[in-house]
């Protein structure tokens, strides 16, 4: 059966709404510019977390439009942990693509900052019996890495890439471990916003399928790199994908509904909760970060890897 746009052209997206290619990208973008719409003030210096992938180059290319004669500034900041034939493929993507588009472009490292890349210290995982998984060990130094140098560049927010599909894993990740007050810290304005130590983290694709990006970024970014990190597949990431895809096909809108339901009954009472709870913060003892506890989470880690 042949599916129209409502503009009387063949659909070939064929989402929650089908859509002409044309229409397809106006809706995407138009998506996004409500959310940044909802979330930005004036006067503001917006990092956009970019890896060299669809979602934060959609994202990128989006806010990049959209802030052009506005009073606003952005720059792009990547991460690059050091993760042979992957992060060196996705980083000359993104260094041609932030030139094209006249975008200034940080990258961080980890062999800079942590003192090796990750790809030595998961080799030097087993000798050292550490068997934290290879995204918990990314995770936290990535986080720490962009707060630390979004904070000194003088951002205001910082712009993730994560779509409806990666906010609902890791939903579900935190419900399968119990770990309730993460998800608190989660929606589309996450991370501690009630701390000058904290860059406030906001998502704008929050609540954009995965697949619409996948669709986008075939049609906008013929180049871009495909390949996928090797240690994804130790991830419990993996598995909760492949859950949610299925109860997706078996009922189709579930995830939409799912994330309804999150953002407007599950995390307004939560977030309100973790705030009464009034949690302070001290200063890790090793790095003088703000910390829940002594020694702070990323400094712990760097001496179970022996890297301080
Ligand atoms: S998949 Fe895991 S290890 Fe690879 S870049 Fe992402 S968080 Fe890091
Ligand atoms: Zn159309
Ligand atoms: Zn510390």
């Amino acid at each position: 059966m042949v599916v129209n746009c409502h503009c009387g052209s063949r659909a070939s997206f064929l989402g929650e709404v089908p859509f002409c290619p044309a229409h397809f990208q106006l809706w995407l973008k138009e998506t996004v510019e409500t959310e940044l719409g909802k979330f930005i003030g004036k006067k503001e210096t917006l990092a956009i977390a970019v890896s060299g992938g669809k979602d934060s180059t959609a994202l990128l290319d989006i806010v990049n439009d959209w802030v052009k004669n506005k009073d606003l500034k952005i720059f792009a900041i990547c991460i690059d942990e050091g993760i042979k034939n992957y992060r060196d493929e996705s980083l000359k993507f993104l260094r041609r693509f932030c030139s094209k588009k006249n975008i200034e472009l940080k990258v961080v490292s980890f062999e800079k900052e942590i003192g090796s890349t990750l790809d030595k210290i998961l080799e030097s995982r087993t000798d050292l019996g550490v068997e934290t998984k290879a995204c918990t060990i990314c995770g936290t130094f990535r986080r720490y890495l962009i707060n630390a140098k979004v904070r000194e560049l003088d951002a205001t927010k910082v712009l993730f890439a994560h779509n409806r599909d990666d906010e609902l894993q890791t939903l579900f990740m935190n419900l399968f471990t119990g770990n309730v007050s993460q998800i608190s810290t989660k929606g589309e304005i996450g991370g501690i916003t009630d701390h000058s130590a904290f860059v406030v983290r906001f998502k704008p694709l929050i609540d954009v399928p995965e697949k619409a990006l996948a669709t986008y970024a075939l049609m906008k970014y013929p180049n871009l790199p495909d390949s996928e990190c090797p240690y994804l597949e130790e991830s419990a990431r993996v598995g909760v994908r492949h859950f949610l895809n299925r109860l997706e096909s078996d009922k189709p809108n579930s995830k939409k509904k799912i994330m309804k339901t999150y953002r407007e009954k599950l995390l307004p009472p939560l977030k309100e909760s973790a705030h009464l709870l009034n949690r302070t913060l001290n200063e890790c003892e090793i790095c003088k970060e703000p910390s829940s506890r002594l020694v702070c989470k990323v400094c712990e880690l760097k001496k179970d890897l022996k890297l301080i």
